[in-house]
C-alpha cells in the first residue's frame, strides 16, 4: 500500500508546501535491515545518581559497541548529534528529583539525530517503597508521552519501568527500543519484571524454538512468520482453507509447516495441539494474529455479525490458549502473544464488536499473565494502530487518510513494525516481560 501523500512530501515541491503551509511531514522511518546495528551513532546517557539500573544500561551500551558519553545536563550544542538519549530515572525518590529530567533533556533534545531514540528508564511505580517515590515515578509517563509529541524527523520516545532487582532483565527491551526494530513504537510504557536470566544470541534469539502463527497467509501474520523465522524460529502457520495457496507460499519460503483450519472450529485447539506435538513435540511461541472486522453501528448490528468477530478475535484465542496450556503443549519459557488493536483501547464508531473483542484480548493478557507465570509462560499483546494492509486498504479514503496522519510520526505503520514488537516479546531473553500491552501506533492520538 503506498502512502501517496508521503511520497509527494519527499519531492522539492512537496517540501516547499509542507514548510510554507505547516502540513504534516511524514519522514520515511529507518527500519532494521540485514546487518543493521542496534544503534548507529552516539548515545548520551544521564541519570539521577548511581543505580543498579544505570550500571546495567551502561553495560549494555558497551556490549552493543555504542559510543556513549555521560552527562547530567545534556551536551553542548556544538557536539555531534546523538542518535539516542537514555536517561536512568530509577533514582528519582521524590518529585524534587524530577528537575533532573529538564536539566538533562532541554539542552540536548534539539540535537537528537533523525530517527533518534529517547528512552527513559524508571522504577515500576506500584512497587515503589514510598508514596513520594511512587508519585515521582508515575510522573515519568506524562514526561515521555509529551516529549514523544515534540520530537521530530522520525524520532521516538519510550518509557521502560523496571521492577526492583530486575535490572539484569533490561537487555532485550533496551535493545528493542534503541534499534530500528521499534521504528513505529512511540510514546509507550513497557514494564520489565524479574525472571530467569537467559543468555542467547541476539542475532538468532529464537533458534531452536517453534512458533505457531494464526492468520499467517498474508498481511501482518505473514510478516510475523517472516520475522520470527528470521530470528531462528520454525514456523507452524495456520489459516483458513480459502487461503491455502498464499499460506503454502509463505511456509515453503520459510521451511515451516502449515495447518489449514478455521480457528473458530470446535476442534481447532485439539488439531493445533496434535500437529504441534507430532511435528515438534510442542510449541514455544503462540501468536494469535488471525482477526476479522465486520463493521456496523450497533443499531444495525446482527447477532451473526457480532458473533463472527468475537468468535475469531477473542473466543478462539481464549479457547486455543486454554487448551494448549492445559495439554502442556506450550513448553516452559514459552511466550503467548495476542494481537489487540487501538480500537480496543480508544473505541471506534461502527466497531463495537471489534473493539469488544480487542479489549477482551487485553483482558486475556491481564488475567492470564500472573497465572501463566507459575508455569514459566509469558503472555503479552501488541495493539496496532493504523497499519498498511489489505484490511486498512478497504477503509474509505478520508478515514484512511486521517488514520494515517493522527499520530506523532504522521504516517501508517507497516506489518513489519507489529512483527518486530512480537519478536521482542517472543525472545526468551525477555523473560521479565509479561502482562504488557504495547501499542504499535506511532503514538496515535486515539485512546492516548
Ligand atoms: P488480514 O485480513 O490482511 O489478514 C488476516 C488473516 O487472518 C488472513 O490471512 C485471514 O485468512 C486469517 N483469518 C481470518 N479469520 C480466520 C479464521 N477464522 N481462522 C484462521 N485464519 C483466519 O488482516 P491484518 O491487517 O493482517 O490483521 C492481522 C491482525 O492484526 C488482526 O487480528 C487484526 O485485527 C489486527 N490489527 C490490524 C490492524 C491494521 O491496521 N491492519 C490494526 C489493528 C489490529
Amino acid at each position: 500500500m503506498t502512502d501517496r501523500y508521503q511520497t509527494f512530501t519527499r519531492t522539492p515541491l512537496g517540501q516547499t508546501l509542507v514548510k510554507n503551509l505547516g502540513l504534516p511531514d511524514p519522514v520515511p522511518l529507518q527500519r532494521w535491515t540485514e546487518g543493521s546495528r542496534v544503534i548507529d551513532g552516539s548515545v548520551v546517557f544521564g541519570a539521577i545518581g548511581e543505580t543498579e539500573a544505570g550500571k546495567a544500561i551502561q553495560a549494555l551500551l558497551r556490549d552493543i559497541g555504542a559510543s556513549f558519553s555521560t552527562a547530567t545536563e545534556g551536551v553542548a550544542s556544538s557536539q555531534i548529534r546523538p542518535k539516542a538519549l537514555v536517561f536512568d530515572a530509577t533514582g528519582a525518590l521524590s518529585t524534587a528529583d524530577l528537575t533532573s529530567l529538564q536539566r538533562f533533556f532541554s539542552p540536548v533534545i534539539r540535537q537528537l539525530a533523525p530517527a533518534g531514540r529517547v528512552i527513559v528508564v524508571g522504577r515500576t511505580p506500584e512497587l515503589a517503597t514510598s508514596t513520594e517515590q511512587h508519585i515521582a515515578q508515575r510522573a515519568l509517563e506524562g514526561f515521555t508521552r509529551s516529549l514523544g509529541k515534540e520530537v521530530k524527523r522520525g524520532a521516538t520516545v519510550n518509557l521502560v519501568y523496571v521492577a526492583p532487582d530486575a535490572h539484569e532483565q533490561l537487555d532485550s527491551t533496551l535493545r528493542f527500543f534503541l534499534s530500528p526494530k521499534s521504528a513505529y513504537v512511540d510514546g509507550q510504557v513497557a514494564r520489565v519484571g524479574t525472571g530467569p536470566l537467559v543468555g542467547n544470541d541476539p542475532e538468532r534469539p529464537l533458534a531452536g524454538k517453534v512458533a505457531l502463527v494464526t492468520g499467517a497467509a498474508r498481511g501482518i501474520g505473514a510478516a510475523i512468520a517472516d520475522t520470527l523465522a528470521r530470528d531462528g524460529a520454525t514456523i507452524l502457520g495456520v489459516d483458513v482453507a480459502q487461503n491455502a495457496d498464499p499460506l503454502r507460499k509463505v511456509m515453503t519460503r520459510l521451511g515451516g509447516s502449515e495447518l489449514l483450519l478455521d480457528v473458530t472450529a470446535v476442534d481447532a485447539a485439539q488439531r493445533i495441539a496434535a500437529h504441534a506435538q507430532e511435528q515438534y513435540a510442542g510449541l514455544d511461541i503462540v501468536v494469535h494474529n488471525a482477526g476479522i472486522t465486520r463493521d456496523k453501528r450497533l443499531a444495525n448490528m446482527r447477532t451473526d455479525t457480532w458473533d463472527a468477530v468475537l468468535d475469531v478475535n477473542l473466543r478462539a484465542p481464549e479457547r486455543i490458549t486454554s487448551h494448549l496450556v492445559e495439554a502442556g503443549t506450550i513448553r516452559a519459557g514459552g511466550s503467548i502473544i495476542g494481537v489487540a488493536s487501538i480500537a480496543g483501547i480508544a473505541g471506534n464508531n461502527g466497531q463495537t464488536n471489534y473493539a469488544t473483542s480487542k479489549a477482551g484480548v487485553i483482558g486475556l493478557v491481564q488475567a492470564l499473565a500472573p497465572k501463566l507465570a507459575e508455569k514459566q509462560i509469558r503472555i503479552n499483546a501488541v495493539a496496532p494502530g493504523f497499519i498498511e494492509t489489505e484490511m486498512t486498504a478497504k477503509v474509505p479514503f478520508t478515514i484512511r487518510e486521517v488514520g494515517r496522519r493522527i499520530n506523532s510520526l504522521q504516517q501508517g505503520g507497516l506489518p513489519i513494525d507489529v512483527a518486530e514488537t512480537i519478536a521482542w516479546f517472543a525472545d526468551p531473553a525477555s523473560a521479565g516481560v509479561t502482562g504488557n500491552v504495547i501499542r504499535v501506533c506511532g503514538q496515535s492520538m486515539l485512546g492516548a
